[in-house]
């Protein structure tokens, strides 16, 4: 660990589940102290957090991040934006002893539409690649499934990587990176490596990441061309994790038919999916709302979601037929084609 990364130490206090739910009598003792309180009555105060007590590292480099979590091993975490991680600590579903913050990194961010190429560093804020100039324009599904990411105040600080990295199920980022075939970048102790993001996600809140691995940057295929697309999903309310959602993007042909297809579902299983037999399907065929139901029902026959207290695996799955229909409809009117009647 080089002489520039920060160690400190947090060392709270024990907490009942119970005090996570309801004010308590002694509330006042989890108030944030006044910065005006003299340091003797601070002190107490400050050490008093939620998480487990952990050390805090913060490398300024990717191979002092890369060292740290090699020594530490499964007691470190990394840490991104935080969105997820400190949810978890809070409620102390996950007790590293270590955390590593990549915030201070330098290089790590930024995002580049570049030809058919979208750039993506690990560190980059969800909410800066939704507010990328032109992007909408060029692939409306990729600003559409961001803006249902959350809130504002959770896309201002949850990060590219760390939502791929996380790999929840319901995820919208791992439905764009598998619709738009996806490279991930990773660094760890045995080097680096590109992973496609098939191979990456693995299943629920499980990737191709090893030990002491991280997510550096991404690089997605945005077609050109008379291309459409469109990502739709259900939620109960807005900002909840998706019941289901579908990613769609078509590219037409000279005659107007469907040249490709590709159509990505989040939320109707252990991780987000790609169906090939829906694709196929659509290739080289009049896009007709005949064609949309079709795919949808392709797209049906392949899933096998979970019920859960949000849903059903039978309303997941008919959920998720409907938005195909609609997604692809959208996608095709986007690209300038289409079965105008069917599309609507
Ligand atoms: P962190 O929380 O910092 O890290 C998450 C995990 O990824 C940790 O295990 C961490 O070790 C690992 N990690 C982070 N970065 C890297 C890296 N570069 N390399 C290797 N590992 C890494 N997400 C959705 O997709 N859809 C939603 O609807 C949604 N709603 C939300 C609602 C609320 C109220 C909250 C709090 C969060 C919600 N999120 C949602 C999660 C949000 O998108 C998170 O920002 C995201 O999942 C994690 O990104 P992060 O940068 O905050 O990562």
């Amino acid at each position: 660990m080089g002489a520039c990364a920060r160690r400190i130490a947090v060392v709270p206090v024990g907490i009942q589940a119970s005090s996570l739910r309801a004010p308590r009598a002694d509330a006042a003792a989890w108030r944030m102290p006044s910065p005006h309180a003299p340091p003797s009555r601070l002190e107490p105060l400050v050490s008093r957090v939620k998480p487990p007590p952990f050390e805090y590292l913060a490398p300024r480099s990717l191979d002092e991040a890369v060292a740290a979590l090699a020594e530490h091993g499964d007691e470190a975490k990394a840490m991104a934006g935080g969105q997820s991680l400190v949810p978890l600590l809070a409620f102390r579903l996950a007790r590293p002893s270590v955390i590593v913050d990549l915030n201070g990194i330098g290089g790590l961010d930024g995002a580049r539409l570049d030809g058919d190429t979208l750039e993506l560093g690990a560190l980059t804020r969800q909410r800066d690649v939704e507010r990328l100039p032109g992007l909408r324009e060029r692939c409306p599904m990729i600003v559409e499934a961001i803006e249902q990411v959350g809130h504002v105040a959770i896309r201002n600080r949850g990060t590219v990587g760390g939502s791929l990295a996380h790999a929840d199920p319901a995820a919208e980022w791992t439905a764009l990176a598998l619709a738009l075939d996806a490279e991930l970048d990773l660094v760890g102790p045995g080097g680096a490596r590109t992973v496609p993001a098939a191979e990456f996600l693995i299943s629920y809140f499980t990737t191709a990441l090893g030990p002491g691995e991280l997510l550096t940057g991404l690089r997605l295929n945005v077609p050109n061309g008379r291309s459409g697309s469109c990502f739709l999903e259900l939620a109960r309310r807005h900002g909840d994790f998706a019941i289901a959602g579908v990613g769609a993007l078509v590219t037409l042909d000279g005659e107007g038919s469907v040249g490709d297809a590709r159509v990505a579902l989040i939320g109707v299983g252990e991780r987000a999916v790609r169906v090939a037999a829906a694709e196929e399907l659509l290739r080289g065929r009049r896009p007709t709302a005949e064609l949309f139901a079709e795919a949808a029902a392709a797209v049906q026959a392949e899933l096998d979601p979970n019920s859960d207290v949000h849903a059903t695996a039978d309303y997941r799955r008919h959920v998720a037929g409907v938005l195909v229909r609609r997604a692809l409809a959208t996608a095709v009117g986007r690209a300038g084609g289409g079965d105008r009647d069917g599309a609507a």
